[in-house]
């Protein structure tokens, strides 16, 4: 059991209170909080932030990152089998540990065939026995190979590009979601896919990083083919690298790809025929028991349209070795260990600069997290998420809430319409804490002892589970990833947010520490995620989910001039010599950021004037604004090695850590207040260049 300070044996009321007080001197009754017992300790240093880990030297109004983690930038390394560290990362490695105790104690019972037991262990054990995989080489590949080289026509073509849309990786990805039209129902979508490097900019640009990416990528491919024993691997790598640049050319880029107005054009099957009209979209769907779905949500629409005739124009021999090289690069630690130590070579050392691969237990817990994690998930509850948690962080949301509404409703730069409709989806924000109430049912999924064919159930099972859904209610219930999870989310299209069991742990979470530490941690992430629903596109959705344009021509171009200027700061930060962070791209995560703190700060404040006339105590010679603060400094606190922090900025909508933190304090008033910032500080920034949105 991880050491969380909460193991002191009284009630869950005694001690949400104790959290909601702790700090302004009133820890409750004798009753509650008996004599013998000692005051919990936080975490993270005595108080819940670690401040051995900063830089006294650098004046926190220079350089708040390094003040604040400065001594753990310089010496902390990075595991060798990581891309990068952050303050997620010690909360997954400590939930990956608790999940392989469950998986063993699983494994180890005497369990009935067909029993959760039986699967969960089931697949742990076929994924960890490498002897047997080695032993196997390529062999477990052939029926898919089989099939693959066995596509005659080209209405094969499509059902196998159906097929590989939920085992590897098919010219186009299809789904469902709820039809932000009508949120109650579902309905598909189509988006581009067909590239096996993490983005287009991988194919097209010139720097010389990626002309070594795209030659590692080329031999990968050759390596691959040769190991599933296809014949002429490095000329077909040459063919099948050239078709990718070709799709990529075609690409949207990720700024366009997350941005709601583009991407959102329903279509009926008719229209999305006549757009791409070289593909067999009806036996498409149907192979994927989609025809029912009563709109089609095409995402990249000239993409999709000039994929449909890349491949149409390509050689069919061409885009066999296409399918079969996908399946087997996303199928390679399914198999022997030649092809998983190859797979790993090229993601995870030449892409992400991963020195040492991660041990297979870790990489077979991952594994079931992805795909039977509610199967281990009840039990990650009952063990690793106290009820007073729950309570507490209820609390904490309702005070988010309450202190976003009143900064809503005194906000200076909205007209009354649509602040009201503001209010109105605020008022229906519905947040999920700790796990769902609606388990996944496995009972349909076979697990035997061939791991390639176990995945394959996996990945088929899954794919039923979600198409089953069409055609019915949406619900509201389901989760999208496990409680175990270490990671906190909105859902534009149900406006909820969510907070699964494993973020609820220090530094986020920690019902010993000071309150000042919870609302910078936890507070500021749950901001952040309010803030989602009303960022640059959270904003274009209504108070149902709905697509709805509900902004008025004057409040919506005061909004897009502050989201302009936020975008220009970002612009200009340079995380690696030759790259710059995309304002663009991190619009959405930056607004949350920002929004965050400032309804985290506020919240803080509320909760100080209820509980202590407005008052923090000073401790370690600290107030309580600049421990609030200090602990999201505390959060952000991480790196990425140099590939992985490359490929963040090509495809991931967060900013790097350390711009998490100096980007968004320096737009924050009361963080020069806290710490005496002023002109001749390197962050400072003249107020009215400072960015306040929420
Ligand atoms: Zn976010």
């Amino acid at each position: 059991m991880r050491k969380n300070g909460l193991k002191l044996g009284v009630g869950p009321m005694a001690l949400s209170a104790l959290a909601l007080v702790a700090g302004c001197g009133k820890t409750g009754t004798a009753d509650e909080t008996p004599a013998k017992v000692e005051a919990p300790k936080a975490e993270y240093g005595s108080w819940g932030v670690d401040t051995t880990q900063g830089d006294p030297a650098t004046r926190p109004g220079d350089d708040f990152a390094r003040y604040a983690n400065g001594k753990w930038l310089d010496t902390f390394e990075i595991p060798a089998d990581l891309p990068g560290f952050v303050s997620f990362t010690k909360l997954r490695l400590d939930a990956e540990a608790d999940v392989k105790a469950i998986i063993e104690e699983l494994a180890a019972k005497k369990s009935a065939p067909g029993s959760l037991e039986q699967k969960v262990g089931g697949f742990f054990k076929t994924f960890m026995d490498v002897e047997k995989l080695d032993a196997l080489g390529a062999a477990p590949l052939k029926p898919h190979l089989d099939r693959i080289y066995g596509i005659q026509s080209k209405d094969d073509l499509m059902r196998a590009y159906a097929e590989y849309n939920v085992h590897g990786v098919a010219p186009v990805g299809v789904g469902i979601l709820p039809d932000p039209a009508d949120t109650t129902r579902y309905i598909a979508f189509v988006g581009q896919s067909g590239l096996g490097l993490p983005d287009r900019d991988y194919y097209l640009k010139r720097e010389d990083k990626f002309v070594q990416y795209r030659a590692a990528y080329k031999d990968f491919i050759a390596k691959m083919l040769t190991l599933a024993g296809i014949a002429d691997g490095a000329a077909k790598a040459d063919a099948i690298l050239a078709l990718e640049t070709k799709v990529a050319e075609v690409h949207w880029s990720q700024e366009d790809s997350r941005d709601i107005q583009k991407i959102y054009n329903p279509m009926n099957l008719d229209q999305l025929q006549a757009l791409a009209p070289e593909f067999n979209w009806a036996l498409i769907m149907d192979e994927l028991k989609l025809s029912a779905a009563p709109t089609i949500l095409v995402a990249q629409t000239t993409a999709i349209d000039k994929e449909a005739e890349i491949f149409a124009a390509a050689d069919m021999n061409l885009l066999k070795d296409w399918l079969a090289f996908h399946f087997i690069r996303t199928h390679a630690q399914y198999l022997a260990s030649s092809f998983d130590k190859a797979n790993f070579e090229f993601y995870g050392k030449t892409l992400r600069g991963v020195p040492e691969q991660r041990e297979r237990w870790k990489r077979g817990v991952n594994e079931i997290d992805a795909s039977l994690g509610e199967a281990v998930g009840k039990i990650y509850v009952d063990r690793h998420f106290p009820p007073q948690n729950k309570s507490a962080m209820d609390a904490l949301v309702k005070n988010l809430v309450a202190a976003f509404e009143e900064r809503l409703k005194a906000n200076d730069w909205m007209d009354e319409a649509t602040r009201a409709q503001a209010l109105a989806k605020l008022a229906t924000f519905e947040p999920r804490i700790g796990y769902t109430t609606k388990w996944t049912d496995y009972s349909s999924l076979e697990i035997g002892d061939d791991l390639l064919q176990n995945s394959v159930n996996l990945a088929d099972f899954l794919w039923r589970d979600q198409v089953s859904r069409l055609g019915g209610p949406v619900d509201r219930e389901r989760w999208d990833y496990p409680p175990q999870t270490v990671n906190a989310s909105y859902n534009p299209l149900m406006n909820q947010i969510t907070f699964p069991a494993g973020i609820l742990q220090p530094p986020f979470f920690d019902l010993a520490a000071d309150p000042a530490v919870n609302y910078g941690a936890i507070g500021a992430v749950i901001g952040h995620e309010i803030g989602h629903g009303f960022d640059d596109q959270g904003r274009r959705f209504d108070e149902k989910g709905r697509i709805r344009d509900w902004w008025s021509p004057a409040s919506n171009d005061a909004f897009q001039k502050k989201a302009d200027a936020l975008g220009a700061q970002y612009d200009g930060y340079k995380p690696l010599p030759d790259a710059s962070i995309s304002g663009k791209l991190t619009m959405g995560e930056n607004i949350g950021d920002l929004g965050g703190i400032q309804m985290a700060y506020a919240a803080y404040h509320r909760y100080l004037d209820e509980c202590c006339g407005g008052e923090a105590p000073v401790i370690d010679g600290l107030t309580g604004d600049q421990r609030f603060f200090l602990s999201w400094a505390q959060v952000w606190r991480g790196k990425y090695r140099e590939d992985e922090q490359r490929q963040r900025l090509e495809t991931d909508p967060h900013s790097p850590p350390y711009y998490r933190i100096n980007g968004v304090v320096r737009n924050v008033d009361a963080w020069y207040d806290a710490f005496g910032v002023t002109a001749e500080d390197d962050l400072y920034l003249p107020p009215e260049q400072r960015v306040r949105i929420w």
